[in-house]
């Protein structure tokens, strides 16, 4: 069974792991390339069984490790084109760089990128099917669009942000620009947008949802489960019953199997 490992999750830096033991992709490498071996060994996951590594978008908290990794490992890096100009051009990529625009299989996985809304040159998160099994990472977006409910529908297992809570940043100290910034169509997920759309999400099959890239300023654990988790209940879904819902920790949390 193909699990997803969160192994390190914040607006400080985000990688994950899908696949089994024995095969399986990264899916973004914003922390060092020692971090990484670190969380792949701790998971007992060899770096033998990478086979590419899939970027969502270029912002460092999703590329800081890359360079350092792909010069070390030498393992093939994906991304949509305007991501790997900008990796290219910075020469943040030491192996062979391979530009997806719709499926790509790796091993028995098929890894499809659906465009998000985010303050990048060519954002997407991605949907993995194994089998009859599918995953989904979503984070990094200012809003729902129908091309990323297109893509993350009906996974059973999804890393979706729930980034802010909207009080926190409104009476935060952050300045009224970076507010705007975080709050706008391009920037990212509240705790309640993340939950309106898990609610989609549940009615669509999705059976584990991991709340993701929490802010550290303007988020805790506990006010991104509660807020989500309340939405679920308006709507009728019982934790333990129909899902479950779990808030990956900067340093990641425990695999979803999916
Ligand atoms: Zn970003
Ligand atoms: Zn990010």
């Amino acid at each position: 069974m193909p699990r997803l490992y969160p192994l390190y999750s914040s607006s400080k830096g985000n990688c994950s792991y899908i696949g089994t033991r024995s095969g399986g992709i990264l899916i973004d490498c914003g922390v060092s390339c020692r971090k990484v071996q670190q969380a792949l060994a701790a998971n007992e996951i060899p770096v033998s069984a990478v086979r590419g590594i899939f970027i969502t978008h270029e912002h460092s908290d999703h590329i800081k490790g890359l360079k350092m990794f792909t010069k070390t490992y030498n393992i093939p890096v994906y991304a949509q084109s305007g991501t790997l100009d900008f990796l290219y051009d910075k020469e943040q990529i030491m192996s062979r760089a391979v530009e997806i625009s719709g499926g790509t299989e790796i091993g028995d996985m098929l890894v499809e990128p659906f465009d998000t809304m985010h303050d990048a040159a060519s954002p997407c998160g991605y949907r993995i099917t194994s089998g009859d099994s599918v995953c989904a990472v979503c984070t990094d977006l200012g809003t729902v669009t129908d091309r990323v409910r297109k893509g993350v529908c009906g996974a059973s297992a999804v890393l979706l942000e729930a980034n802010y809570d909207e009080d926190m940043l409104k009476n935060g100290p952050y300045p009224y620009e970076l507010k705007q910034r975080i709050s706008c169509d391009i920037g990212h997920l509240s705790n309640r947008q993340s939950g309106e759309f898990a609610s989609e999400l549940l009615d669509s099959g999705t059976q584990s949802i991991v709340l993701a890239h929490l802010s550290e300023n303007n988020n805790t654990p506990e006010a991104a489960w509660s807020a989500v988790e309340g939405i679920l209940r308006r709507d009728g879904h019982e934790h333990g019953r129909d899902h479950m819902l779990t808030v990956a920790a900067p340093d990641g949390c425990r695999y979803v199997s999916f």
